[in-house]
């Protein structure tokens, strides 16, 4: 080894997503002396991958500000000592090491003896200590933000030393990703295996078997904290120490050789969809993009090795093609000519119809649930209606957060209305459609935030009309918020049902426009960069048009100031900070408190006209595919649940309650709707998919799909592959090779109460075939398809369907609503009042359930059950979003920016 790297002993390098590259162990910073980002610049390759927006390093560093507050830091301090079942402690001290390692072996010493001598608890932040193995190395150090000190208890000597982190990980709907919260009590026992190891421990304290994260626990980044049993966590660390140990034993890098030709002998694992964290991502793929080796372009698109030789023939030309998905086919054969190919499945979705509401946003990166921007256009009989653009000029204020749900809640209610217009007994459903994912996220996040505070606050009206104090889950006086509008309430109850319809494979509340395209066009490309919408749409717009160069688009795209989903690329990101938060002299300048208020509108204006223009190119694009016979039945079934969440918003009966916290009864309730969806949704995808039904006639131990060959057509004689279906069985007919019979036009649909009616379709029973062919049946149906000897055909049993006598129908079961634990049609606004004990389950307004939960609240609180009373401290198991008054909050514009360290990547901070 020739020298050391600053920051080498980072605690991402032993948590790595890029440990499985030889590549990346081999360019330790250990090994070769340099940061992860100076190595890229040095092979010619700089490299912005990893780079963290000025926003978000901002929210880190407010993040970590509040976990250093008084309140917080003696918050986080108790909860932890509490949580692992301690004494309460004397009193809370906090103290600052500075990251180093001599100020944090006098403070562990310091910590050690007020815990012994009076009981006393110590949170030390900026701790330095020795990575784990390299203690000898000074320059390489673990620095966890924060750790506790705090006695041990029964009778035992000592102390325990508990070591923490602090992340500011968003909650998306409510809940941090598991992915995350794993890397993060990772670096924890990174930190608990080096103190644990360090020389300097004072004598006394010992590493206690749990670590502690610091985490967001609502949109003001007020933090709490979550502990958890490091025992896994620390021998993963053990082991990707060792390792690491012996990468940076047994590789030599001499100063003297280049740098360069170093890298390119280790051998990288490329994966186009994970690398591009890793600093020398560009590196790489311009190593396989350079390559002469066909394969590489394989590897370039990421397709899994195990498929490589099979598809290897398409760049060749030569190799024989051998058994490969026909969307990894169409991958690499779209790349080679420019030309998307189309998957021949029709539309069912509901986008761009009538009723549709379409909605792009620009999220802030600074705040979970900040947003820049937001543009509406809603959908009418006539077509697209106008977009229209609002800019917030505070996005993390809770301001904001009403001020979104209140424009989509205006134009829902537009919808709905014009619905109700078109067919007053049965109006169509409304859909929000969006561009991505991470858009649906944002608005059910702010859906789930503004639904818990109104749940609060209707506690909190009891209490005042009680005549108590209105309390936070803690005993401190609460900021008790306003209503939320009716209108608002249209946004929020119809994203929570949303939430709940995840559990449910045939709803479509939101839309999102990329997986509808998605499933309609196979681009070129690594299949990662269809995830983005401007990328698929391009591709989709070359079937019948020009063709795509596919590397000079991708690096367009990559390169492009603007993105389609609701995140911001980085170079955006900072501009739209800049002109928000600057530098104290333009703040000061303006007036307005904004930086440049004129020019952050002017970039979020720009930044949703992008996103617009991507939304409408889509739904053009969309409007060239074929429909389905079945699009009208899908509308239907989310018509069916609509017409529930209407009754459940009308009466306010837990319409602000999403699928995580209904209660148990209710979720038993669900299971037969979640049954008969999982049935229906089988049955729609066999009906109109030829692949997917292919797969489930192919599939060993599907009963209800078969293949089956013709072998003569008078009398109809078909060899069925099933051993399930035979003699005495009766089939119906789903596709002739790959035409779709459902799609015919003769085939005819009928909407009934319990099912939709399909007449057209050939159904018939099966008889023995004179003769011993094993397999082999005539068949008669009612209606006879044209057929030809040899055709291949896919048939489903008709008893999967319903017991019908005839053959000339069959019925497909509808969906079943919530019918237990959702508003009756019969249940109206006085239905509740006047019998409780009926309604009880159906149609109890929030109003009556809060209020009674306050009442629980408040008995148990004066008979000191709750915080700050007890001992452990209870946990909230709502931790709804409204603060103490004065507790301090985070807000990452509040101060100008500042621009993140050079050597600290995106993986430091998630
Ligand atoms: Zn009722």
């Amino acid at each position: 080894m020739t020298n050391q790297a600053p920051g080498g002993g980072s605690s991402a390098a032993a948590a790595s997503a890029h440990a499985a590259c030889a590549r990346f162990r081999g360019t330790d910073p250990l090994v070769v002396g340099r940061t992860r980002r100076a190595l890229a610049a040095d092979v010619g390759f700089a490299d912005d991958s990893g780079r963290i927006p000025e926003a978000r390093w901002m929210r880190a560093m407010t993040f970590e500000r509040l976990v250093r507050s008084e309140k917080f830091a003696s918050e986080v301090a108790t909860t932890t000592v509490g949580r692992l079942g301690l004494d309460r402690p004397t009193e809370v001290v906090t103290v600052n090491a500075h990251v180093s390692t001599d100020k944090t072996a006098a403070l562990l010493a310091a910590a050690h003896q007020r815990a012994t001598e009076s009981g006393a608890a110590t949170l030390i932040h900026g701790l330095a200590v020795p990575f784990v193995g390299f203690e000898e190395s000074p320059a390489t150090e673990v620095k966890p933000d924060f750790a506790v000190v705090a006695p041990k208890v029964d009778g035992n000597a000592g102390s325990w030393l508990i070591v923490g982190d602090a992340k500011d990980y968003e909650r998306v709907r409510s809940r941090i990703e598991d992915t995350r919260l794993l890397k993060g009590f990772l670096q924890v026992a990174l930190g608990a295996e080096s103190a644990a190891a360090w020389s300097r421990l004072p004598k006394g304290v010992s590493v206690h078997s749990h670590g502690v994260l610091a985490a967001p626990r609502n949109a003001f980044l007020q933090p709490e904290s979550l502990v958890e049993l490091l025992d896994d966590h620390r021998a993963e660390v053990r082991m990707r120490v060792e390792e690491r140990c012996q990468e940076a034993a047994g590789t030599r890098y001499d100063d003297a050789s280049s740098v360069t030709k170093f890298v390119a002998h280790l051998q990288a694992t490329f994966d186009p969809s994970t690398c591009t964290t890793c600093t020398l991502f560009s590196f790489c793929r311009n190593e396989l993009r350079t390559s002469i080796d066909p394969a590489d372009l394989l590897v370039e698109l990421g397709i899994p090795a195990d498929l490589r030789p099979h598809v290897v023939g398409l760049v060749d030309g030569t190799t024989e093609l051998g058994n490969a998905p026909a969307s990894v086919r169409a991958n690499v054969s779209a790349t080679l000519d420019g030309v998307a190919r189309l998957t021949g499945q029709r539309r069912t979705d509901q986008a761009g119809l009538a009723g549709s509401v379409n909605v792009v946003i620009a999220k802030s990166d600074a705040a979970a649930l900040g947003v820049h921007g937001i543009a509406l256009q809603r959908v009418t009989a006539e077509g697209r209606g106008p977009w229209q653009t609002t800019v917030f000029e505070d996005p993390q204020s809770p301001e904001t957060r009403r001020g979104v749900m209140h424009l989509l809640g205006r134009e829902l209610t537009k919808a709905m209305s014009e619905q109700r217009k078109a067919n007053s007994a049965e109006p169509s459903p409304i859909h929000v459609v969006v561009t991505d994912k991470s858009t649906a996220d944002v608005l059910a996040s702010i859906a789930d935030n503004l639904a818990g505070i109104e749940l609060s606050r209707l506690r909190w009206e009891r209490d005042m009309s009680m005549g108590r104090e209105a309390l936070t889950f803690n005993g401190e006086p609460a900021q008790v918020p306003r209503p939320l509008a009716e209108s608002d309430r249209t946004a929020v109850s119809f994203l929570l049902e949303e939430d709940r319809a995840r559990a449910l494979t045939l709803r479509s509340p939101i839309v999102d426009v990329r997986a509808v395209l998605a499933r309609h066009v196979v681009a070129g490309g690594p299949s990662v960069a269809s995830q983005r919408l401007d990328y698929l749409v391009a591709w989709a717009e070359s079937v019948g048009g020009t063709p795509v160069d596919s590397r000079a688009f991708e690096d367009e795209i990559e390169a492009s100031d603007h993105a389609p989903g609701a995140r911001l690329t980085n170079w955006q990101s900072d501009a739209i900070h800049k002109a928000l938060a600057g530098s104290a002299a333009n703040r000061r300048k303006s007036g307005t408190g904004l930086a440049d208020p004129e020019r952050y509108a002017a970039l979020v204006t720009e930044e949703l006209r992008y996103k617009c223009a991507v939304l409408d190119r889509a739904l053009d694009v969309l409007g060239t595919m074929p429909v389905s016979a079945l699009r009208v039945v899908h509308r239907a079934i989310e018509g069916d649940a609509q017409a529930v969440w209407r009754r459940r918003l009308k009466l306010h009966a837990s319409d602000l309650v999403r699928f995580g916290r209904t209660y148990r009864h209710w979720r038993n309730s669900l299971v037969p709707s979640i049954e008969s969806d999982g049935k229906c949704h089988g049955q729609l995808l066999a009906f109109a998919n030829p692949q997917s039904a292919n797969d489930l006639a192919t599939e060993a131990g599907v009963r209800e799909v078969a293949v089956a060959t013709v072998v003569r057509t008078s009398p109809l004689v078909l060899d069925v592959g099933s051993r399930r279906i035979g003699d005495g069985s009766r089939i119906v007919l789903l596709h002739v090779n790959d035409d779709v019979c459902v799609e015919h036009p003769a085939v005819h649909m009928t909407p009934q109460v319990g099912s939709f009616k399909f007449a057209g379709l050939s159904i018939g029973p099966l008889s023995p075939h004179v003769g011993d062919v094993p397999g082999r049946f005539e068949w008669a149906p009612a209606t006879v398809p044209p057929l030809s000897a040899g055709d291949r055909l896919i048939v489903a049993d008709f008893a999967w369907f319903s017991d019908a006598k005839r053959n000339t129908m069959l019925n497909v079961g509808r969906p079943q609503v919530d019918g237990v634990s959702a508003p009756k049609i019969a249940c109206r606004d006085d239905s509740y009042a006047d019998d409780p004990a009926g309604h009880q389950f159906c149609c109890r307004p929030h109003e009556d359930a809060e209020a009674d939960w306050s009442d629980q609240l408040a008995d148990r609180r004066a008979r000191g059950e709750l915080n700050p009373e007890t001992w452990p401290p209870v946990v909230d198991g709502d931790a709804f979003e409204v603060g103490a008054t004065g507790a301090p909050t985070g807000n990452a514009t509040a101060v100008p920016s500042t621009a993140p360290p050079d050597d600290v990547t995106m993986d430091d901070l998630e």
